[in-house]
């Protein structure tokens, strides 16, 4: 379980990031985070991409129906114009978002702000997800979080496509992506995945 680190100057902000695979409870808990600094009366705001509209465009959703509101951005460049005196900034779906996000949530973290982002590390092929692995690199804090595999109930960590669609982006839920272990995702996808 995280435990919040205790700043003991008001001057540092920093980066948490808490990623894994699809059904692996990130957006629980980064709710979960960030409902604790809403309890301590930290003032909260919370992002997503655009791209993300599964659900709810206002409301970060996560698969338990926990909600929390949120704000829906087109760029990562609009969150530093959303962010005027908060303490806290959460950010949901960071996969989604262009390397833009990278500078811009070290100015949040610059500026004294605790940024907590949640994300799927890897894409369906097993490949470092968009700007997730620079956000890893960046982050004082690093949670990963794991599903349980459908096929034989170990940890899992990869998302596994259940169908052959071939693009990075493909937003689906549980008819169209199911969490695997290691062994099972490979024994599936190895014919599909290039050399
Ligand atoms: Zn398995």
């Amino acid at each position: 379980m995280f435990i919040e680190h205790n700043s003991t100057s008001n001057q540092s902000g920093w980066i948490e990031v808490i990623c894994g695979s699809m059904f692996s409870g990130k957006t629980e808990e980064l709710i979960r985070r960030l409902r604790r600094a809403q309890i301590a009366n930290q003032a909260v705001e919370i992002f997503k991409p655009a791209i993300d509209t599964r659900y709810s465009e206002n409301e970060v959703v996560s698969h338990n129906q926990t909600t929390i509101p949120s704000t829906v951005v087109q760029s990562a460049q609009q969150i530093l114009l959303l962010t005027g005196e908060v303490k806290v900034v959460g950010i949901d779906e960071a996969q989604f978002f262009d390397e833009e996000i990278v500078p811009v949530v070290t100015e949040l973290a610059n500026k004294g702000i605790r940024v907590i982002i949640a994300g799927l590390d890897m894409d369906y092929t097993a490949n470092p997800f968009g700007p997730m692995p620079a956000l890893l690199a960046k982050a004082e804090f690093i949670t990963k979080v794991h599903a349980i595999c459908q096929k034989c109930g170990a940890l899992a960590n990869h998302s596994y496509r259940k169908t052959l669609r071939p693009d990075q982006v493909f937003l689906g839920e549980k008819e169209a992506y199911e969490p695997r272990c290691r062994a099972c995702f490979y024994e599936s996808m190895s014919p599909r995945l290039p050399r």
